[in-house]
């Protein structure tokens, strides 16, 4: 290698520096021949790097997640719920965490659930119920199906009906249930809206079958009515043959 080459790849660049001017060499691949007399140099430091300005970024979104630190407020909703197989009733509370608060992405997530009761029977695995859902809830995501899979929960020693004629097939559906109206009204679950034709034929039939039956006086449904497996509801009756749901249209002929 030819003796110039070698002086080429050293460059000089002066820097301003508290003990006046310091002469610093790096290496670089640009050609630059030492022209000044070296009197000092300094390796280059982070410190000595002006840091780069970024643009100041767009704040990223708030998502639930398990790093969430809990605030010392959390708005929520209690839900009563009572049993003919328990004389005291149970409490559901959902306490939900405001997420990207005062922003057009301002959302309302679930982020722990509390059950209390006088009655004590339940206790244990109401308990460890109550922690896994709320750390379901914390881990984000959508978490609707707990709502799912708690409904199809059927108590070996049968369910009940409350008040409407609607069929709980065990005390654990009926926390399902909270838990969905609770989604419904913080909008996770995007509620099935009957439109005013399909709510305009139901009364329709429901005069009929009363004209025929004699009306059900102070009950939602017809005393006749039977469950209907699709909205779990006792208001299924027989009309021209086929069984139809008075609370939400479903249909079985045949
Ligand atoms: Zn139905």
């Amino acid at each position: 290698m030819a003796h110039e080459d070698m002086t080429q790849n050293i460059s000089t660049k002066v820097l301003p520096s508290e003990q006046g001017s310091a002469t610093m060499i790096e290496t670089t691949d640009m050609t630059h021949k030492i022209t000044k007399k070296i009197v000092g140099y300094k390796v280059l430091t982070k410190d000595d790097v002006e840091p780069v300005k970024q643009e100041p970024e767009q704040p990223s979104l708030e998502s639930m997640n398990e790093n969430l630190a809990r605030p010392e407020v959390l708005l929520g909703s209690t839900y009563k719920i009572k049993t003919p197989q328990s004389e005291h009733a149970l409490y559901i509370t959902i306490n939900d965490m405001i997420l990207n608060a005062g922003t057009a992405h301002e959302e309302r997530r679930p982020y722990e659930i509390f059950i209390n009761s006088k009655n004590m029977e339940h206790f244990q695995w109401v308990l460890a119920l109550t922690r896994l859902i709320s750390a379901v809830f914390r881990k984000g995501g959508d978490a609707c199906f707990l709502v799912e899979e708690m409904k199809a929960v059927f108590d070996p020693h049968g369910g009940y009906f409350k008040k409407g004629g609607v069929f709980m097939p065990s005390l654990v559906a009926e926390i399902g249930y909270a838990i969905e109206s609770h989604l419904k009204h913080i909008g996770m679950i995007k509620p099935e809206k009957m439109t005013d034709h399909q709510k305009n034929f139901l009364d329709e039939k429901r005069k009929e079958f009363e004209a025929q039956h004699g009306e059900s006086e102070g009950q939602a449904f017809p005393e006749k009515a039977v469950l209907c497996n699709k909205c779990s509801t006792k208001a299924m009756v027989l009309m021209d043959g086929c069984m139809t749901c008075l609370n939400c249209g479903e249909s079985k002929c045949g």
